[in-house]
């Protein structure tokens, strides 16, 4: 066979892993939107079944022998050519999947179900105890993973890698430094400023019927296509990108509060437009058809959440449109006090409910005690002692309980390490493009305030979406912006911002 006929053949098989991955989304959706709960046992089965299927298919040794075959041929001798990154990226994941014992992923998997419901009862409880010998059992399975992977530097590295391919934690951690030590500064500014929002603006009543008609109406502004996409509600909120013409939103709503389905619909929208723009059609199977990273896919919905929806002139356009729907709840006020109330930034000690400024406080705190944690740096018996010091650190208030600390956040009892960095990358990430885009579109504000978001819609799909996993994630960084991973655009961001708002 030519390399190219092994190319065709290897993308063969892996476009059919792919639709049959898609039909476990399919489920999965259908899971977390429709499910009747006595169905969850029987779905439960469904669902390991096929996401069995998948990973035989993919770790069949024919698929290395494929690879083998292309690697070092004329095919892939451009390393930027859509072929030799696809053939890149199957072999690093294809290397990562095989590489794990069966009995390391089967006992990690029945480790990970039962610490869920260990964690969910401690948490209940607020008792850290209960939870320790299963966060002590996961850390060291996890660490065997990384063995299993194999790394350079630190353990934590492969984990990591797993969810931003190619990122290192010695890169992220230098970043991540910085920006701690000049957000506790803007922290300490807003906590001292004059002004202070009046947020019980957004917390009054809001019909949730409306609701929903605002957060379609932003979301097609913004370019979403509901004709190759759904809005549903969904308790924890997610896209998901099923295949070629199919992008799938949820949102939850919350009647006292507007907030809530708001941007967290414009948020999802904003995943939907990256998934939306990957060329599933045309490149399917291929690194076109991929997202680069959680963390440049974190970039997307932050950016279109906070950069844009909560922009002075995203609400320009906006405002009037929302006073008009919600006449009792926005009578008598006025636009500045709108703006204010929508970008309050009040320390809590939940990162969900976190605003623009805390949450990445919250996400640099997990960073920095789950890598300690796989490194043996702490013990997992000291990890709420650890949180709640640095808590009080970082944020200046003292952690009332462990479920309100470190038992908050599900992702450890579910084996995610290396997992959190990525929303924090995400919002790095979000600035540094944003920056960018109003470089290359000067009048970029007027266009929102015009009610055109398209242009922006446009410029990300040229230089990010359609890119797709071509470049890993500091590379499309490099290449779009001219640098790598810096904080420097986001602090910019954010002072300018909040200096405003909060008048210092
Ligand atoms: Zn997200």
């Amino acid at each position: 066979m030519t390399p190219q006929e092994t190319y065709d053949e290897l993308m063969k098989r892996i476009n059919e892993i792919m639709v049959l991955a898609s039909c476990e989304g399919v489920l999965g959706w259908d899971h977390q939107v429709n499910l009747p709960p006595a169905g969850a046992a029987f779905r439960a089965k469904q669902s390991s079944l096929l996401a069995g299927m998948v990973h035989e298919r993919f770790v069949d040794p024919k698929i290395g022998e494929l690879l083998s075959a292309i690697e070092g041929s004329d095919l892939v001798k451009d390393a930027d050519s859509v072929e030799a990154a696809t053939v890149r990226e199957l072999r690093h994941d294809y290397d990562k999947e095989t590489k794990l014992p069966k009995e390391l992923v089967v006992e990690f998997e029945k480790t990970t179900l039962m610490a869920h419901n260990e964690w969910a009862e401690a948490r209940a409880k607020n008792d850290f105890k209960k939870f320790l010998p299963w966060l002590e059992k996961i850390l060291d399975l996890s660490r065997q993973k990384a063995e299993a992977y194999g790394y350079e530097g630190e353990p934590y590295n492969a984990l990591l890698d797993n969810y931003e391919p190619g990122a290192t934690v010695d890169e992220v951690a230098d970043v991540f430094e910085k920006l701690r030590v000049d957000l506790v500064v803007l922290l300490d500014k807003i906590k001292n400023a004059p002004n202070k929002p009046d947020v019980s603006i957004v917390e009054r009543g809001y019909n949730v019927e409306k609701q929903k008609v605002f957060g379609e109406l932003v979301a097609a502004a913004m370019g979403y296509d509901f004709n190759g996409g759904r809005l549903d509600v969904a308790t924890h909120p997610f896209t998901t990108g099923l295949g070629p013409g199919d992008t799938r939103i949820t949102t939850r709503y919350n009647p006292h509060r507007l907030n809530d389905a708001l941007f967290g619909t414009i948020h999802e929208a904003g995943h939907a437009l990256y998934e939306m723009g990957l060329d599933k059609e045309k490149y399917y199977g291929t690194v076109l058809a991929e997202s680069a990273s959680l963390g440049i896919h974190e970039s997307q919905s932050r950016m279109w959440e906070n950069m844009v929806g909560r922009s002075k002139s995203f609400w320009r356009y906006f405002f009037p449109i929302l006073k008009g729907m919600f006449r009792d709840s926005l009578n008598g006020v006025t636009f500045d006090d709108f703006y204010a109330a929508v970008n309050n930034v009040a320390p809590s000690y939940i990162r969900v409910e976190a605003d623009e400024v805390t949450y990445n406080l919250h996400i640099l705190l997990r960073f920095e005690i789950e890598r300690a944690l796989i490194k043996g740096d702490i013990k997992a018996a000291d990890a709420a002692a650890e949180w709640n010091s640095r808590f009080k650190k970082y944020f200046s208030i003292d952690v009332d309980s462990d479920s309100n600390g470190c038992l908050q956040d599900v992702h450890w009892s579910s084996g995610l390490f290396g997992y959190f960095p990525t929303y924090c990358l995400g919002n790095i990430y979000a600035a540094q493009f944003f920056a960018k885009a109003k470089q290359d579109i000067p009048d970029l504000d007027k266009k929102f305030e015009s009610g055109d978001f398209l242009t922006l819609r446009e410029w990300l799909r040229v230089n990010v979406h359609q890119e797709g996993k071509r470049y890993r994630a500091n590379d499309l960084c490099k290449k779009i912006t001219g640098v790598g991973l810096s904080h420097k655009p986001m602090m910019d961001y954010m002072n300018k911002k909040f200096g405003e708002i909060y008048g210092f």
